[in-house]
């Protein structure tokens, strides 16, 4: 099943080119009151959501695809977990272009390994309904395609063996970067620098994730085009490497890293990104720097 977020907070399934407003189905969520979670509550009660929308489409509203506003599929991620230099191409051509790595300045290995997994602010999310605004004109501002693996259920040192166990879907992350000595957490955290959608598949549609062909095109121009089975930590790897130092929690997204080709992009650009069995978006970068 494709989830979606649409128009301000409504729930869709995606069949084809249309969407199916299921959004009564969010009514299964327990009401909360304050202090909410940190973790977001449709991932923790997804099973029931589906459960529920599946009952609720065949009489569901129907909008046409391409006239809803996609929001990204998860509302209140408790973190957003990013892996750096996880493909060996692009290790490699970090070598070679040293602002790609400035961030890092005086580390002397390039190995996800020793550099550890890193946070960007969930205040950067958005969906691809939104535009990407740029900032530090003077700067490079890059796109990064990835994998998203999004968490569906509280998990702490997960064996690789069984890590899949724990994922409740996957989407497609642009990890928008600004090119610079500061730290990665700084540089990657500006507001809308984190893309995330179109939607959420289900594990059973996506089958292996270390198997898809990705790929990003910046105004019909390909920049960067690889396959998931070339990752140095694959998905399973990344969930019990993550887990090995926090607790993962329903709605915590995971960005797999980038193959090689990141690039920058400017105002008005607009970026196509593309994964096998998840889907394809265009998401558009804003005619202005943000002021
Ligand atoms: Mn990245």
């Amino acid at each position: 099943m494709r989830l979606c977020r649409f128009d301000s907070n409504r729930l869709g399934l995606v069949e084809g080119g249309e969407v199916l407003d299921v959004t009564p189905a969010l009514e299964v969520i327990p009401p909360q009151r304050y202090p909410l979670p940190t973790h977001d509550l449709l991932i923790e009660h997804l099973d029931r959501v589906l459960e529920r929308a599946r009952s609720l489409a065949p009489s569901a509203p129907r909008r046409q695809l391409a006239a809803v506003r996609l929001e990204a599929p998860v509302a209140n991620p408790g973190k957003i977990i990013n892996a750096p230099i996880n493909y060996q191409a692009h290790i490699d051509e970090a070598k070679t272009d040293k602002t790609l790595a400035q961030g890092a300045t005086g580390k002397q290995t390039m190995n996800i390994g020793d550099w550890g997994l890193f946070l960007k602010a969930n205040s950067a999310l958005i969906g691809v309904g939104a535009e990407v605004k740029l900032r530090k004109p003077d700067r490079r501002n890059d796109h990064e395609v990835e994998l998203v693996a999004v968490i569906g259920k509280t998990c702490n040192r997960v064996r690789k063996e069984d890590a899949l166990k724990y994922v409740a879907g996957y989407s497609i992350g642009l990890d928008m970067t600004i090119r610079g000595t500061e730290d990665r957490s700084f540089r990657k955290s500006v507001d809308t620098y984190a893309v995330v959608g179109p939607w959420l598949v289900t594990p059973d549609e996506v089958g292996d994730p270390n198997d898809l062909a990705i790929s990003i095109s910046v105004n019909g121009e390909v920049r960067q085009k690889s396959n998931t089975s070339r990752m140095v930590y694959n998905v399973q790897r990344l969930i019990e490497y993550a887990s090995e130092w926090y607790t993962l929690h329903p709605g915590d997204i995971i960005l797999t890293g980038t193959p090689e080709g990141v690039g920058p992009v400017k105002p008005g650009d607009v970026m196509h990104a593309e994964i096998e069995r998840v889907g394809a978006f265009d998401v558009r970068v804003a005619a202005e720097y943000a002021g």
